[in-house]
């Protein structure tokens, strides 16, 4: 039986490279995949994943009302599915996900989603929340903090450097710089005990 997958992280993870390499995994044996991304982010270009090692692949962009399950079954056609890739799944609606879970459990095609598990202010990502409430299967992606324990919070810092503690949940395509902590030096940074150079 397909599976919906949760593949989460905080930020820099190597979350897209890991999603570019599976969907080739796939490809390199004649299977055919299909990759999302919301179409709103456009940091390496509009309907384009991108890796910060350098990675990238086409996708289908999507805009926030569209309905996943009726796109999948638009681009079916003859030849089969074998798979479905979300990259930045914490841009998608709650809704989104539950059109996820729809494509695999009707029509059988799993549905690898890769994502941030919570924002700057260290809250789940409402994607997130309903994606941890409802996958079949979930994985993290480790990486660690600058004193060498797994990261697991994101700061947001502004363009001068300066630790955000409130403001938007998602912003794109603006100076602001993520950068992932341990629990311990994420929470020193929110209380102000925030130490630029050791990053
Ligand atoms: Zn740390």
């Amino acid at each position: 039986m397909a599976k919906l997958y949760f593949n989460y992280s905080t930020m820099n993870a190597g979350k897209s490279t890991m999603l570019l390499q599976a969907a080739y995994n796939y490809e390199e044996r004649g299977m055919r995949v299909v990759l999302l991304i919301a179409a709103f982010d456009e940091r390496a270009g509009k309907g384009v994943i991108g890796s910060r090692i350098g990675l990238q692949a086409n996708a289908v962009a999507f805009e926030p009302e569209a309905d996943l399950f009726a796109l999948i079954g638009d681009l079916s056609g003859d030849e089969p599915i074998a798979c479905v890739f979300v990259d930045e799944a914490h841009f998608m609606t709650r809704e989104h996900i539950w059109q996820l879970a729809r494509i695999v459990d009707r029509k059988n095609i799993p549905v690898m989603v890769y994502g941030l598990r919570t924002d700057f202010q260290g809250k789940l990502f409402p994607a997130s929340q309903e994606l941890m409430a409802i996958s079949d299967e979930m994985r993290e992606v480790r990486t660690i903090c600058h004193c060498g324990r797994k990261a697991t919070m994101v700061v947001r810092l502004d363009g001068n450097g300066m630790v955000a503690r409130e403001g938007a949940q998602i912003e794109v395509g603006g100076n602001e710089k993520y950068v992932s902590l341990c629990r311990r030096h994420w929470d020193d940074s929110m209380n102000g005990e925030w130490v630029a150079e050791a990053v």
